[in-house]
């Protein structure tokens, strides 16, 4: 069984993802937490290039391909081995990030951005995604580290980045379950777990 979080900068996917996969594994489920960008030792590579601000010039197709790139060293190495031997895959971010970011906050397109993460995945599609959703203003105030190359860019980027999300939800509503994470983290969980209950085999 896999799950996906998704959500802008801020908007509380670690923590969310940590209560979850306590939760399952309470269950008896063998859980493997993972992430993207940087699950793999060849990710950790791809992520340094990607969040360093010096990489403030990658052009935005090189920036997608090499998303692409972590996403499939990380399905082929990490999420598709876990799956096949039945444990329960929860991945912080996963393809719709690449829509949301690399399609709809770059200019381009978000239908070509999710056929490249389908080919680099080899077409594996999450049970259920989770997308905790909060405005670019709430999460700008959850920061407390040195921002990143992308958090330090502008406000209407991350509207669109939001903006695409939710298209993404909204097309799939059995397989979305949207969450207002601007509610206190616990109430966020709350939510989830509700619904995962329902989902889990
Ligand atoms: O979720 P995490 O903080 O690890 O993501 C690292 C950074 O990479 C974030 O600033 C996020 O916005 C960015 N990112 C991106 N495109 C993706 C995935 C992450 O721009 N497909």
């Amino acid at each position: 069984f896999f799950i996906a979080f998704e959500g802008g900068d801020g908007a509380g996917k670690s923590t969310q993802v940590r209560a979850i996969a306590e939760w399952i594994r309470a269950k008896g489920h063998e859980v493997v937490v993972t992430r993207e960008p940087g699950a793999t030792p060849i990710g950790k590579r791809l992520r340094a290039i990607l969040l360093d601000v010096a990489s403030a010039g990658l052009s935005d197709r090189a920036e997608a391909l090499l998303y692409a790139a972590d996403r499939a060293e990380h399905v082929a190495s990490v999420v598709r081995p876990a799956l096949e031997r039945g444990a329960v895959v929860i991945s912080d971010r996963y393809i719709d990030s690449s829509v949301a970011y690399q399609g709809a906050g770059r200019d381009l397109s978000p239908t070509e951005i999710a056929r490249i993460s389908r080919w680099a995945t080899d077409g594996l599609v999450p049970n259920m995604t989770v997308l905790l959703d909060v405005s670019p203003e709430t999460a700008r105030e959850r920061f407390t580290e040195a921002p990143d190359r992308l958090e330090s860019e502008p406000a209407e980027f991350h509207q669109r980045v939001r903006t695409g999300f939710l298209t993404l939800a909204a097309a799939d509503p059995a397989r979305y379950l949207v969450v207002d994470a601007g509610q206190e983290p616990t109430a966020v969980t709350e939510v989830v777990r509700h619904r995962l209950d329902q989902m889990l085999p």
